[in-house]
């Protein structure tokens, strides 16, 4: 009787330990799927969960958040600092007269559009266009942060004073970093001028220029 009862509780411990066995693999299983989730679905995961997006007062005034658009393997990702008027009424980054610019730009370098996936900073528009408040910035930044962790991008262009001091870390102006090769932890990242800038600079469209023309030869002679 007793030893019946040992091989009862014997069975039972069995059981109880496979049970533990497969739950725990089923663990480890998700993981890896999570793991392997291409980053086109880790981009629309990500969208998903902040579309609606309340953490700073921005939220108030826009039309469209704008997440960004693009290849979502992208060898270049460009970064902006927020989106106009266009862009807010649209919902897609780069849809204004500095659109235009950049399109002309990459254009003339044969950057691919298909090698480009393009954000901003802050992906909602601030009222009329002002620059973005440091807590602005702050707040909305580990979105963008996030975008650049799931791309993996081989160089990032930041358009702007705003993008690259963001990204840099670096009170440093954008006339003395554009055009230079600098780091976003290991990947490369050189600034140039917002071409929305050179609509109301023309001779800072030059420099804008000659900057994406550094980034075409970088795209071209390294990956
Ligand atoms: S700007 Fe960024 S943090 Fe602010 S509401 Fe829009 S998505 Fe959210």
């Amino acid at each position: 009787m007793v030893e019946e009862k040992l091989y009862t509780d014997y069975l039972q411990i069995v059981k109880s330990f496979r049970k533990y066995l497969e739950k725990k693999q089923g663990i480890v299983k998700k993981e890896d799927n999570l793991e392997k989730k291409s980053p086109e679905k880790l981009l629309k995961a990500l969208y998903r969960s902040m579309q609606n997006c309340r953490k700073c007062s921005l939220f108030k005034k826009r039309t469209h958040l704008v997440f960004g658009e693009g290849n979502p393997k992208a060898k270049l990702m460009l970064v902006g600092e927020a989106p106009g008027r266009n862009e807010d009424l649209q919902g897609k980054p780069f849809v204004g007269a500095a659109g235009k610019i950049l399109t002309e730009a990459l254009k003339r370098f044969n950057i691919p559009v298909s090698q480009i996936y393009i954000a901003n900073v802050l992906k909602c528009r601030p009222p009329a266009n002002r620059d973005p408040y440091p807590e602005e910035i702050e707040t909305c930044l580990p979105y963008l942060k996030k975008q650049i962790e799931i791309i993996n991008p081989c160089l990032i262009c930041t358009l702007g004073k705003f993008a690259t001091q963001v990204l840099l870390n670096t009170n440093q102006g954008i006339t003395f970093l554009r055009g230079k090769r600098q780091y976003y932890k290991n990947i490369i990242l050189v600034p140039t001028f917002h071409p929305a800038a050179c609509i109301y600079k023309p001779n800072w469209k030059k420099l804008f220029f000659e900057d994406m023309e550094i980034i075409g030869k970088i795209l071209k002679s390294e990956f």
